[in-house]
């Protein structure tokens, strides 16, 4: 284990770190103007240049065309890419949790025609498990359906917060399949749906904390996809779904990390410039040392908890009460170190002169994706418990 940046990835590390400051943070806002005519043009010109300099899809591994780079390397490049919300698409990051999961159990049409487009970002792939009817934090309750029809798929449901799937090719839809004489986590599978599909509907955009960031509810109406569209087993999708999870949630506290730092910069260069009565600094005042001081201790913890759970990941270990445990702690750890930042900004925190009042809206959504706290909270504490009743110990300096 390592704490700083690895010498291995010094290079590569400098590089995207110069990429996100020079190029794409200088551009952000424009980027993430909606109404924009321009954005898409700069975007897909950075992309271009992202491709053309080594920096598209370190994440993703090598096999399918990416930068094969380890979860531990990774953190640190992706802390960096993580600072501007923008750099995660530039870089083709995006979809490395898609990607890994599609790879797991991907045919060869499969792989040729879905998931290596994705990961060179000719295509999108959207996910498709949460509905508005069904408390999805626990995937076994969704309501979608799939039946064989002779060689095809019938997909019939409603699905919600499908992330991207307004601009996506094709989704991978969790359906139920099975009956109740199976198992409950064996009744589902995943179905690959191609957004050009009859019957299926993007029915509206949904307004997230003040953006319109394409996460439509979706209507599935008898759609038919041939047989071999199955993602994996048939009663599969349970067990595919988690692995996708776990480098989700991985890679997007990676990113926290890095909005965190930004925050945390910010914060610190204002607290030691703004000049309060007779010139006094407002880092002369001890709770705003306070407020370093916290932030600093909980960005330090949510990053040794990302290293360490990606540490774990690249051993091979499934690392649930680490990975869980980082989610939880690195999303309230970036809601309230910016929570913070904006506080010492002042009335400049709460407009978009600067980026911390975006971050704060979206690091909200955090502590709800992929898993809301109250469930990852619950994982941590039956699987440690388990290890006790079972005569064990958690041992912190032996794991
Ligand atoms: C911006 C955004 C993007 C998203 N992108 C996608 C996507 O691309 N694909 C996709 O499928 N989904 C996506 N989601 C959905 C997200 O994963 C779900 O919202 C999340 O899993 C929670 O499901 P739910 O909304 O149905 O909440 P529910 O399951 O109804 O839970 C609501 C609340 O109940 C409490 N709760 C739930 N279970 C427990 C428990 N066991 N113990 C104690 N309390 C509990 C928690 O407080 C929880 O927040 C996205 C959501 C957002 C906000």
């Amino acid at each position: 284990m390592t704490y700083t940046v690895p010498e291995r990835i010094r290079q590569l590390y400098d590089q995207v770190s110069d990429f996100v400051e020079d190029r794409i943070i200088p551009q952000e806002k424009l980027l993430l103007d909606e109404t924009s005519p321009e954005s898409e043009s700069i975007r897909a010109q950075l992309m271009n240049e992202a491709k053309e300099e080594g920096l598209w899809a370190l994440g993703h591994p090598e096999s399918m065309g990416g930068g094969g780079l380890s979860w531990l390397d990774y953190a640190y490049i992706n802390e960096v890419i993580g600072r501007s919300d923008p750099a995660m698409n530039i870089l083709g990051t995006y979809s490395v949790q898609t990607c890994v999961m599609i790879d797991a159990v991907a045919d060869e049409w499969q792989r040729e025609n879905v998931l290596l487009p994705a990961v060179r970002g000719e295509h999108h792939v959207a996910f498709a498990v949460t509905e508005p009817g069904a408390a999805s934090s626990d995937p076994t309750n969704i309501t979608t359906t799939a039946y064989l029809d002779g060689d095809e798929w019938v997909v019939d449901g409603r699905k919600w917060y499908t992330s991207g799937a307004t601009t996506s090719e094709w989704l991978c839809v969790m359906c139920r399949t099975e009956g109740e004489d199976v198992p409950r986590h064996h009744r589902f599978s995943m179905i690959l749906v191609p957004s050009e599909a009859e019957g299926f509907h993007v029915e509206r955009d949904i307004f997230v904390m003040g953006t319109h960031s394409n996460h439509p509810e979706c209507s599935y109406r008898d759609v038919r996809v041939p047989k071999g569209y199955l993602l994996g087993k048939r009663g599969g999708g349970f067990e595919l779904f988690q692995t996708r999870l776990a480098p989700a949630r991985l890679t997007n506290c990676m990113r926290w990390i890095g909005q965190a730092q930004r925050a945390f910069d910010l914060m610190c260069n204002r607290i030691n410039t703004r000049e309060l009565r007779d010139g006094a600094l407002l880092a002369t005042k001890q709770l705003m040392q306070f407020y370093v001081y916290q932030s600093y201790t909980e960005i330090q913890a949510a990053r040794l908890m990302v290293l360490d759970a990606a540490e774990k990941m690249d051993q091979g270990s499934q690392g649930r009460v680490e990975i869980s445990a980082a989610k939880t702690y690195a999303a309230n750890m970036l809601q309230s170190v910016l929570d913070r930042a904006i506080q010492v900004h002042g009335a400049l925190g709460v407009c978009d002169d600067t980026p911390l009042e975006r971050m704060y809206r979206f690091a909200r959504i955090y502590r709800i994706v992929d898993g809301p706290d109250e469930v990852h909270i619950e994982r941590v504490g039956k699987e440690i418990l388990k290890i006790y009743r079972d005569g064990g110990r958690w041992g912190f300096s032996e794991r």
